[in-house]
């Protein structure tokens, strides 16, 4: 049944790993090594633990694989005017979940005569690592998961499924290859998260974790840094893995001055116009609707 969905999987774009689920448990060990090995701090580690969940779903316990899908994911451009100017902004790949492949696969399983009596369910696994444990893609040295002929370009997603794992993918966690003799992502970060010797970034100093959250940035962190609505491109950016690939960049929206003037000022979600609610929800934002004042503050001052 596998080899069916698969095909079917790689016919349209995707690449796709079975795994059994009995492997559920290393999966959240690896999650602790990290934590640990990466020195972050009990409530860093809470905080991050805190995004999965390692259990099989009370309501599908016939559940017997995870299956990891990753596909192509370019950069997103959003134009904001802003004093007079329209200023493009970036959000990095991955952020946004362009082609929404959870509804696009469970739609796929029941299209198909084979399969159609199979269930899928998302998951809130961690999807690099699975990805990197399926043997379907590998660790750069910046923590991001690379596949081949995607290299970081990608979109994750994990799900359940009662698919019989006849075939199953569980590798060591791995660096690329080309990362061996590379230290160029190490040298482009400005916060120095990545380091030579260990796989594992300093996620607490990562721009990625400062402008996810609320609060103030810390003075530490100089405003040119920044580089990105969310997130930040500057590793990838840099990576030789991604050179055939940064000018795949689509765009999606703009927003006027009146709409980034009610952003900068903290507009309460419930009072902005629903249009603009929607670019936003288009945009995968409005989790991050609280970080997006400051966070777009400091790129309009820049670009201004
Ligand atoms: S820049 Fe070099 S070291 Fe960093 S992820 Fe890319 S190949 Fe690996
Ligand atoms: S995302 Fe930015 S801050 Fe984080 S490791 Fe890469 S370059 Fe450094």
């Amino acid at each position: 049944m596998w080899n069916i969905l698969h095909d079917e999987l790689s016919e349209r774009g995707y690449k796709a790993r079975i795994m059994s689920i009995d492997h559920l448990g290393q999966l959240k060990c690896d999650i602790e090594n990290i934590c640990i090995e990466g020195g972050m701090s009990d409530s860093f580690s809470y905080f991050i633990q805190g995004f999965f969940d390692f259990n099989i779903p009370e309501n599908f316990s016939d559940a017997r694989s995870i299956i990891i899908v990753a596909v192509h994911s370019p950069s997103v451009r959003v134009f904001f005017n802003y004093k007079g100017k329209r200023i493009p902004l970036f959000i990095p790949p991955t952020y946004i979940d362009i082609s929404s492949i959870s509804g696009k696969i469970k739609k796929l399983l029941k299209e198909l005569p084979d399969l159609r009596n199979y269930n899928l369910m998302k998951a809130r696994l961690p999807e690099k690592l699975l990805a990197v444990r399926s043997g379907l893609g590998a660790y750069g040295r910046n923590n991001i998961c690379y596949v081949p002929e995607m290299g970081s370009f990608v979109q994750l997603a994990s799900f359940f499924s009662d698919i019989p794992c006849l075939e199953d993918n569980w590798n060591a966690v791995k660096l690329m290859d080309s990362c061996k003799n590379c230290l160029i992502c190490s040298k482009k970060c400005p916060t120095g998260s990545i380091m030579e010797e260990r796989i594992i970034i300093n996620a607490e100093k990562c721009i990625c974790h400062l402008n996810e959250c609320v609060g103030v940035f810390p003075d530490w962190v100089d405003a040119s840094w920044h580089n990105s609505i969310v997130g930040c491109f500057l590793c990838q950016e840099a990576c030789p893995q991604n050179k055939d690939l940064l000018e795949q960049v689509i765009d999606m929206g703009e927003f006027s001055h009146e709409e980034t003037e009610l952003l900068l000022n903290k507009e309460p979600l419930e009072g902005i116009h629903a249009s603009t609610k929607a670019k936003l929800e288009q945009l995968d934002m409005l989790v991050y609707y609280d970080c997006l004042p400051r966070n777009l503050k400091v790129l309009l001052d820049k670009a201004g």
